[in-house]
């Protein structure tokens, strides 16, 4: 049964068919102008023998030389993703982390992979607080640290997915990227904007410095950028594997790097040392969780499960939504929902999701449908409630509508935004991987002639303990502890076979755009292009919604009359919220990629034919 199909019997009600017009001909994505685009990068490819969206075309080139070579989908993941950390430095290394989630065609099975950095040993839940005044650092001292840097996990999560899903060994996958690195790339308006952004304390760490900022400025629109050092890095690892990282001497460089994080001592910066000590990194561990795994309007929705909060608040999401009739004729009556039901979701997840080897996550009963009716049961459907609202109680009884107990807790402030990439290859298998530093630039601290930039990722952390008597936070630092992430790369199954695959970055925007993407194809009756390229909103249980600008234009008013305040999004960057990529199988073999149109100068689709 289709998509469309299904959403009409699961939930259009009878006297509302008429709209089954509109889901079985989507609304399609407006024409874009492709402006500044270089030839050949396009944001949706529609066709066969397999597919890839990611950000920039060289990463996706990459994909499709691996899966035209024969590589599956997962080799040609870590093979855009090890592209990224080159053409895309600021969001993607071997220096930071990530998740996945994995379709096995021949198994019919969903796996994850879970990459994410850990804490040193050696960090305590008041590690970031300065003692001279008993509050947490500034956070944009704790961004530019040693302190804020997690053992990277990208490298183990690597082999621990070419070994259970690759076909190829790491050394071939990275040769597109040692390729890439040595010849160079063309500098675009968008690398030079992320490197401009990053200026001011890049110019204060040598290495940094010297690596990105070529003459003393960000390299120029249409220049080329070489990353040499990097491309050496790769050639070692071919030779040496993960082991290099995880116990040898490039572990002992990061370290160094960490504990001294080369500043010009003119700078007059304070950056501070971290806590992470050889050991560390020897510890390290990539992670196989179960995913999550919710059904709506009769879809399984697969996720990440904690230590990202993605899937469980998405899945959460979902299965409050699924208590309301959504009709595509009523777009601002669905925007309500799932605002309000966002709203919700993230006062459960800022309560009761940390990392699970640390912390008790009732993950289960997050996903209930009992604990989603409770929770569901306090939306109005006439009126947003005041943010932000209270956690509800996730304990196995569920009342039909139980009003919230405990004070309400602000959003702490998480970082801004990184990648993600979807990849499907012939025999059915696919992708979704976010790989990520933090934020633009991470750190912002280089390994001295090793090319790449260290992760901020810690900074995912409640840096500030609670007061005594508060609400205890799940996402406080602690030794080898995983920073609660809200990485969602997500799979949609349709009669147990892979439909969609989407995912962004954006911080803790991420679950929102997956969700806004989601109900636009499923229950607005938009094409996956379209649905992405749609105006974006997000409400994370904060007093304002913020939305993008398009957004704001279309339904500030009417979501006004239901007592949403909703304001520019103040990013970065401003006014865009996401950078997603998703694809989905029209029909058996056939599939559509689509990247952003326009968001951060928008994204890259190709397939391996366009015709079979
Ligand atoms: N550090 C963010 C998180 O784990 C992700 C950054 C991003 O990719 O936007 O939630």
């Amino acid at each position: 049964m289709s998509l469309a199909a299904r959403a009409r019997r699961h939930l259009i009600a009878p006297a509302a068919l008429a709209v089954a017009a509109t889901l079985v001909a989507p609304v399609t994505a407006p024409a874009h102008a492709g402006h500044d685009r270089p030839p050949g990068k396009r944001p949706v490819a529609t066709g066969y023998g397999g597919a890839v969206a990611t950000v920039d075309l060289d990463a996706s080139r990459t994909a499709i030389e691996v899966l035209r070579n024969g590589g599956n989908a997962m080799d040609a993941a870590v093979a855009a993703g090890a592209t990224l950390g080159v053409t895309e430095p600021y969001v993607a290394a071997i220096g930071g982390g990530g998740y996945m989630t994995y379709y096995d065609a021949k198994r019919r099975k969903v796996y994850t992979v879970d990459g994410r950095e850990t804490a040193p040993r050696a960090m305590r839940a008041d590690s970031f607080v300065d003692p001279a005044t008993g509050r947490a650092i500034p956070f944009d001292q704790a961004v530019t640290s040693g302190l804020s840097v997690g053992v990277p996990g990208t490298l183990a999560q690597w082999d621990t997915a070419l070994r259970r899903f690759g076909t190829r060994d790491l050394g071939t996958l990275l040769r597109p990227a040692i390729r890439v690195a040595e010849r160079g790339f063309t500098v675009d308006r968008e690398f030079h904007d992320q490197t401009a952004v990053n200026a001011e304390r890049f110019a204060d760490i040598v290495p940094t410095r010297e690596l990105f900022l070529p003459g003393g400025r960000p390299p120029a629109v249409g220049s080329t950028f070489r990353n040499p050092d990097l491309a050496r890095t790769y050639r070692e690892l071919a030779r040496r594997g993960p082991g290099w990282l995880y116990g040898g001497g490039l572990g002992r460089e990061v370290v160094r790097t960490v504990r001294e994080p080369g500043v010009d001592p003119d700078a007059g910066r304070n950056v501070r040392p971290g806590l992470m000590k050889d050991g560390d990194l020897g510890a390290y561990r990539s992670r196989t969780p179960e995913p999550t795994r919710v059904s709506y309007r009769g879809l399984d929705v697969y996720g990440m499960p904690p230590s990202s909060s993605g899937g469980s608040t998405v899945g959460q999401v979902l299965n409050m939504l699924g208590n309301f009739e959504l009709d595509a004729k009523d777009p601002v009556q669905a925007l309500h929902y799932y605002l309000e039901a966002s709203k919700f979701a993230y006062a459960d997840r800022g309560r009761y999701v940390g990392d699970p080897d640390q912390v008790d996550v009732p993950l289960k009963e997050l996903l209930s449908k009992g604990f989603a009716r409770e929770r569901a049961c306090l939306i109005d459907p006439a009126r947003a409630a005041a943010a932000p609202v209270a956690p509800g109680s996730p304990d196995g009884g569920y009342d039909p509508c139980a009003p919230a107990k405990g004070g309400a807790e602000a959003l702490k402030y998480e970082g801004p935004q990184t990648t993600h990439l979807v990849v499907a290859d012939k025999w059915g298998n696919v992708v979704a991987y976010n790989v990520t530093i933090e934020q633009f630039g991470g750190s912002g601290l280089t390994v001295p002639g090793r090319g790449f930039l260290l992760n901020n990722e810690l900074t995912d952390f409640t840096l500030q303990p609670p007061a005594p008597g508060a609400a205890p936070d799940p996402n406080l630092p602690g030794p080898g502890k995983r920073p609660r992430s809200s990485m969602a790369p997500t799979l949609v199954l349709e009669d147990g076979r892979p439909k969609l695959a989407l995912g962004t970055p954006g911080g803790s925007t991420i679950i929102t755009t997956v969700l806004q993407i989601l109900l636009n194809r499923i229950d607005l009756g938009m094409d996956l292009p379209a649905a992405l390229a749609a105006p974006r909103a997000t409400q994370r249980n904060t007093p304002q919604v913020f939305a993008e600008q398009a957004f704001i234009d279309r339904y500030g008013a009417a979501l006004a009359g239901k007592g949403h305040d909703v304001a520019l999004f103040a990013g970065p960057p401003r006014g865009v919220i996401g950078a997603a990529t998703g694809l989905e199988f029209l029909r058996p073999g056939l599939v559509q990629a689509v990247a952003e149109p326009e968001r951060r100068g928008g994204g890259s689709a190709l397939v391996v034919r366009p015709r079979r």
